[in-house]
């Protein structure tokens, strides 16, 4: 069987937080927040890194987007701001292998979002 810990959440194998869902993705709340919002949005289509994105994908990405924005307008921070991620590989620290976006909000959020310490790496 394929798939990682995301396939089971769509498919309720293992519980979670789930603000949004259609025919075509899935949005529920980190199980780590890094910010007083944190959702991650998934398409139920089971692609693993952006590398992986395909040509028939596309409107599927955008999707997400959508999804970020109208759950922004639904719990209320989009006019204060927030930020919308995805992370690629090795070197952006992605560790479930199911592409996703961030959602945070709530606070302000630092920009660059790495440290002194790291540029120098
Ligand atoms: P990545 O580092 O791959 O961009 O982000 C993966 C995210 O998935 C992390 O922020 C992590 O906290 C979250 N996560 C990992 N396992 C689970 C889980 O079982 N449930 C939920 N709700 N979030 C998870």
């Amino acid at each position: 069987m394929s798939g990682t810990i995301f396939t089971k959440i769509i498919n309720r194998e293992i519980p979670a937080d789930i603000v949004f869902e259609d025919d075509i993705s899935l949005a529920f709340r980190d199980i780590n927040p890094q910010a007083p919002v944190h959702l991650l949005i998934i398409p139920k289509k089971e692609i693993a890194t952006i590398n992986d994105v395909e040509e028939g994908d596309r409107e599927l990405v955008g999707h997400l987007y959508w999804v970020a924005a109208r759950l922004a307008k639904e719990m209320g921070f989009d006019d204060d701001g927030y930020r919308v991620v995805m992370n690629c590989g090795e070197n952006a620290g992605q560790t479930v292998f199911h592409i996703h976006l961030h959602l945070l909000a709530g606070k302000p959020l630092g920009w660059p979002p790495y440290t002194d310490r790291m540029k120098q790496g």
